[in-house]
């Protein structure tokens, strides 16, 4: 059986500024920057909690504070990601203002990727909608994946921190982007304190569940009959505590049950991990047979932001299923 390295990776779960390659932060950054996002990393390598993960991205938020710095990085991050042997990637990222507005900084991300595309290596990008977002954020968001749909926006995520934040004021904006033929991920189930899970999935009916961790029983219920793909992160969710340990995270019972999962990283960076490094943390863990995982990683491509014709692309060109 090849390794997990050899393997050919769709990476479905990945923040941009938690995912920027370390190196090349510690080149650009100042030495009082470094060592605060040395620091961070640590504090977060010993074990955080939920929301004390949060405070790196101030740090890297610093450091990469061009559109320029961000171009680079995104191409940097892609060629990491190739060298881990991914050929699919679905990089998320919010928007923001470095001086060029929302749209100038989204454009220095489509060329980061677009400077790294080849026939091996292929990206989508989501852009994502804090649930704290206003009104007016969500529209521009929504109305910028539009406009660069054809330049490889295919979704929207929902994210941030979920015990705050009124997800129902920006509901319509997600509901106007899926009905345009968006696809829809929404991060449900970090917090156990998170509430109104299943108003969220019978109004927005996503396409994937991001962790999936602390669901509510009836959350649980819609997801699997609708058989919602849930993007499991494990590193990530043992490292901000949302589950003790590898074999722990409810997603792999969902995924004994017959329920569709994939694996992904969340933020390499933040988490020191790669996608390689995630299954062979599961193997090792025993958490999953190599076997599952092999098919795991396999199966992840039927559940990317795709149009049919280009998963069956995908499928024949490397992963040899005709
Ligand atoms: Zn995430």
């Amino acid at each position: 059986m090849p390794t997990f390295h050899e393997i050919p990776k769709a990476e479905l779960h990945l923040h941009l500024g938690g995912s920027f390659p370390l190196d090349y932060l510690c080149g650009i950054a100042s030495d009082a920057q470094r060592e605060a996002l040395l620091r961070n990393l640590d504090l977060i390598a010993g074990r955080v909690h939920y929301n004390e993960g949060f405070q790196v991205f101030g740090v890297i938020g610093q450091i990469v504070n061009t559109d320029e710095k961000v171009e680079k990085g995104t191409r940097a991050l892609c060629e990491a990601l190739q060298k881990d042997g991914v050929v699919y990637a679905e990089i998320r990222t919010g928007l923001k203002d470095l001086g060029g507005g929302p749209e100038g900084y989204l454009r220095a991300v489509l060329k980061g990727v677009q400077g790294a595309a080849s026939e091996s290596f292929h990206v989508r990008l989501l852009l994502s909608l804090q649930r704290a977002s206003s009104l007016s954020q969500a529209r521009n968001t929504v109305d910028l994946a539009l406009k660069y749909r054809d330049e490889g926006i295919v979704g929207i995520d929902l994210s941030g921190d979920s015990t705050i934040g009124q997800v129902e004021m920006i509901i319509p904006e997600l509901k106007r982007a899926k009905e345009a033929g968006l696809f829809l991920t929404v991060h449900m189930g970090e917090s156990a304190k998170e509430v109104g899970q299943r108003q969220i999935l019978e109004e927005l009916s996503p396409h994937r569940i991001g962790h999936g961790v602390h669901l509510t029983e009836e959350a649980v219920d819609w997801i699997i009959e609708n058989r919602i793909p849930i993007e499991v992160c494990p590193t990530s969710s043992v490292l901000v505590r949302m589950v003790d340990q590898y074999r722990d995270h409810p997603g792999l019972r969902y995924h004994s049950m017959g329920h569709p999962i994939v694996i992904c990283t969340d933020d390499p960076l933040i988490f020191q991990n790669t996608l390689t490094g995630e299954l062979a943390a599961l193997s090792e863990a025993e958490a999953l047979t190599s076997e599952e995982l092999h098919q795991i990683a396999r199966n992840a491509i039927h559940h990317a932001f795709l149009t049919d014709d280009e998963k069956q692309f995908f499928l024949e060109r490397f992963f040899q299923i005709d």
